[in-house]
């Protein structure tokens, strides 16, 4: 422990941004580095806890709690406050193969589980950890190391996604031969195509770390759907083992009158063009915000990244609908520590809507009750509704309409971010999975095998839509299975 008297002395702080006027002008990542005296005092702020809440990734009231990946972090935080900065990448290197992914996007479960939290604000981990791999790849620690041995075993992950890419980057440290497909034109999964640039550089950062695992040896074979451009029963035929890592793609749907008119998209249609043109595809770019009055469906993370990314394109008006209740500004009665908090937060895009328009976008139980067109099949408009949050017949909250709260809401483009309801049906259906109740591809968490031998599954496919770091929980430890399957023993954490 660096400082014992640490938490007493110094105050919580994070690093600041760039600030949303300026932001919102580009597509650029906006977090500005914390000067390095000023990031080791918040080093200093960790208890060294006998029982440290931050690294135990359990799940609490379905909500993780902890770190997922048990990153070791009052070990780094010590050796982020003495300095030892090579050592604490080494340490973070030993749970995270993508420090620098997390840093910059995880929700960080691991400080609403932080033992300061329950009397302070938690130590800033996540910038921690985001600081310590950005200075790895700074001073050139962060290099291709490829495996001196090879098995002979070759393995193919399908995906390319952070549990993909976690896979192939342990199974190819353990000498196995692994050739990744993904059906898009570039690597990364939501990584690439989902989260925005903004968040987490394409270029900068994607790419930069696909490139070191290319130069280990993994190959990359992108627009290649397999089930479709390679035949699903070649996996075991070319390959002596398969993980797959699909993610949870199909996309909630609202079917409500007007569902067909022209304006009305899927947020990942909308994100997934956008870093294509923002990455100078051909042909991208189709969908913009520019200029419209655009509603977004959905309060989450995805919504988010549609309020920011239409921002970007200059809106002329923004409403981010949710039809949950607005969430308490402290944790409720039901929602203690160590789980996550359940609390109000502004994230980037409505901090981003609040500086250009006024205030926070939210409007909350509320709910779309029909699009409506121009006689040229275009949206026009969006009719809104109260709802009030009630025991169905069966005992279940459900929203119940208000009436007489409808009202017409301007409207030339809506993006659905509705969440997500499982995996698409192809590649499982060629293979003859077996499905869990929630159509996820059944594979037991830790073993993570299929009721197909030689076949794995991980991340979002497995468990649903998730967070990054979950999937890179799985496609570790995935890969510590599938090289047990290959080996009969592994030595893969
Ligand atoms: C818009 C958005 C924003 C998000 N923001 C965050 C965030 O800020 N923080 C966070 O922690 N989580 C976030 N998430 C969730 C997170 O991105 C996912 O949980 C995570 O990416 C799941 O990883 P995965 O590898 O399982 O799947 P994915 O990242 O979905 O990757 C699956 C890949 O498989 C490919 N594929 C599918 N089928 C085939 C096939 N048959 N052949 C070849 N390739 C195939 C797909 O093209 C895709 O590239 C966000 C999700 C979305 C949608
Ligand atoms: S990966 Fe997420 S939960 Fe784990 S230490 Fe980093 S920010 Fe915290």
């Amino acid at each position: 422990m660096g400082k014992p008297t640490g938490f007493m002395e110094f105050a919580r702080e994070a690093p600041a941004s760039l600030e949303p006027d300026a932001r919102i002008r580009n597509w650029d990542e906006f977090h500005i580095h914390m000067p390095e005296e000023r990031l080791r005092q918040q080093g200093a702020r960790c208890m060294d806890c006998g029982v440290p809440f931050c690294h135990t990734g359990t799940l609490l009231a379905g909500m993780a709690s902890g770190c997922p990946i048990n990153n070791l972090i009052p070990e780094w935080n010590d050796l982020v406050y003495r300095g030892h900065w090579r050592d604490a990448l080494e340490r973070l290197h030993k749970t995270n193969n993508f420090p620098e992914f997390t840093g910059r996007v995880c929700p960080a479960p691991c400080e609403g589980s932080c033992v300061l939290g329950i009397i302070e604000p938690p130590v800033t981990i996540k910038a921690i950890e985001c600081e310590i791999i950005d200075r790895g790849f700074a001073q050139g620690w962060v290099v291709a190391v490829p495996p001196a041995e090879r098995t002979g075993k070759k393995v193919a992950v399908v995906g390319s996604g952070p549990a993909g890419l976690s896979a192939a980057a342990q199974l190819n440290r353990a000498g196995h031969e692994v050739t990744v497909f993904e059906r898009e034109d570039r690597v990364g999964g939501l990584l690439m195509y989902g989260i925005p640039n903004m968040k987490l550089d394409k270029v900068g950062v994607v790419k930069r770390r696909t490139d070191i695992l290319a130069a280990e040896g993994i190959r990359f074979v992108t627009n290649t759907e397999v089930g479709k451009d390679f035949p699903a029963d070649r996996l075991l035929k070319d390959f002596d083992a398969a993980i797959l890592c699909c993610g949870a793609t199909k996309p909630r749907d609202l079917a409500v009158p007007g569902r067909e008119l022209a304006g009305v998209h899927f947020a990942m249609e909308f994100l997934t063009d956008n870093t294509k043109a923002v990455l100078g595809t051909p042909g991208a770019g189709k969908i913009s915000a520019e200029g419209k009055d655009v509603i977004v469906l959905g309060g989450g993370d995805t919504g988010t990244d549609c309020v920011g990314t239409s921002l970007r394109h200059g809106c002329r008006s923004l409403v981010q609908v949710e039809i949950l209740p607005k969430p308490p500004l402290q944790r409720a009665a039901d929602n203690p520590w160590p789980q996550w908090p359940k609390i109000y937060r502004m994230d980037y895009g409505q901090e981003e809507a609040a500086a250009k328009f006024g205030s926070d976008p939210r409007i909350y139980c509320t709910t779309a009750k029909r699009f409506i067109g121009d006689s040229e099949g275009r949206l026009r408009a969006v009719e809104l509704v109260d709802v009030e949050w009630g025991k169905d017949a069966q005992g279940r909250f459900a929203p119940k309409e208000v009436s007489g709260t409808e009202r017409e809401a301007p409207a030339q483009l809506v993006l659905l971010a509705l969440g997500f309801l499982g995996p698409e049906d192809v590649l499982p259906q060629a293979l003859g999975l077996e499905r869990d109740s929630r159509s996820n591809v059944k594979a037991e968490h830790g073993r993570f095998s299929t009721n197909v031998p030689g076949i794995f599954a991980a991340g979002d496919m497995r468990r649903g839509q998730s967070l990054v770091v979950w999937a890179i929980n799985e496609g570790r430890a995935a890969a510590r299975e599938c090289d047990r399957y290959l080996m009969g023993s592994t030595a893969l954490p």
